[in-house]
């Protein structure tokens, strides 16, 4: 049995971790972690199921999980590609407890451990809009003004998705907040895109629709190699292994489910490098499959 993503004991700052892709450089940091529950992760699955896989270890007396908040740093040629950007820093400590309970805000600190300050990130992307995804797009200063984190970056985003957090539902108004995408109108750093074009040489948005209609993944593609940051289609690498194992916060479980098995397809094809947001940082790892059962390889 491959080692099964232990959340115990993972120190709630962790400096970076670096790969190769290709010829492309590539690392993650972390934003830090939240805890979640435990069932609402798993969605339909059973604790008699989920339990095992979780290890009793890794869950706190109220059955919740720890999610990483693991995000994707990039470089080709002269960009440099910021992938999701975690909580950030402008949610205030009780709104963030209840929502967001954990340890978080701590991306800016993973940039300069790879000796990078925000000025030097020239394109962000978001795999969607929801809260733990997008904060660090904007920075809210001492006198109370929110800005764009990343002076110098274009910021990538699906249309579909700008609109749906632009006009959430009763369901789905908790997690989009306008301060995360709103001033990247103001400061005419959005890009607005629709399907699957690339952000940056070798980096482009894959549609992965199910958690969010307009979901996107992000792919890089370096001298035959591939490295697919996961986003919000995989809550934990489980569901890589299980696709029909799918969290309750998917507003659209059976695309989702679809989706999932587009991903473990390409994965297996392409030995692909999966970088899984939520996961015990860094949350990297390839697919394996051997006698029909796939495997989720940590690397
Ligand atoms: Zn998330």
């Amino acid at each position: 049995m491959p080692p099964r993503l232990p959340i115990r004991n993972v120190p709630s700052v962790e400096g970076p971790v670096r790969y190769k892709v290709g010829n492309m450089d590539v690392a993650v940091i972390s934003d830090g972690y939240i805890k979640l529950d435990a069932g609402a992760v798993m969605g339909l699955i059973p604790r008699v199921m989920w339990e095992p896989v979780l290890g009793k270890d890794n869950l706190d007396a109220e059955y919740r999980m720890r999610l990483g908040l693991n995000c994707m740093v990039a470089r080709s040629g002269e960009d440099v590609l910021l992938v999701d950007t975690g909580i950030g820093n402008k949610l205030s400590g009780a709104a963030r407890e209840r929502a967001f309970p954990g340890d978080t805000g701590k991306l800016l600190d993973g940039l300069a451990a790879l000796g990078l300050t925000p000025a030097d990130i020239t394109v962000v992307a978001n795999t969607h809009l929801h809260a733990d995804h997008c904060g660090w797009n904007t920075v809210r200063d001492q006198d109370g003004t929110v800005r764009p984190t990343f002076p110098n970056a274009r910021y990538y985003i699906q249309k579909g998705e700008y609109e749906a957090a632009m006009h959430p539902n009763d369901r789905t108004r908790g997690t989009y907040f306008a301060e995360n995408f709103e001033p990247l109108v103001a400061s005419g750093q959005l890009e607005l895109v629709e399907g699957e074009v690339e952000i940056m040489p070798g980096a482009h948005f894959w549609a992965t629709p199910g958690h969010t209609w307009d979901h996107a993944s992000i792919a890089l593609s370096s001298a035959g190699q591939t490295a697919i940051y996961t986003g919000d289609l995989v809550h934990h690498a489980v569901q890589v292994e299980r696709p029909a194992w799918i969290a309750a916060f998917d507003v659209f479980p059976l695309t989702s489910l679809e989706s999932k098995k587009k991903l473990a397809e390409r994965a297996l094809r392409e030995n692909a490098l999966l970088i899984c947001v939520h996961n015990p940082f860094p949350g990297v790892g390839r697919l394996t499959e051997r006698d029909g059962r796939r495997t989720f390889v940590t690397e």
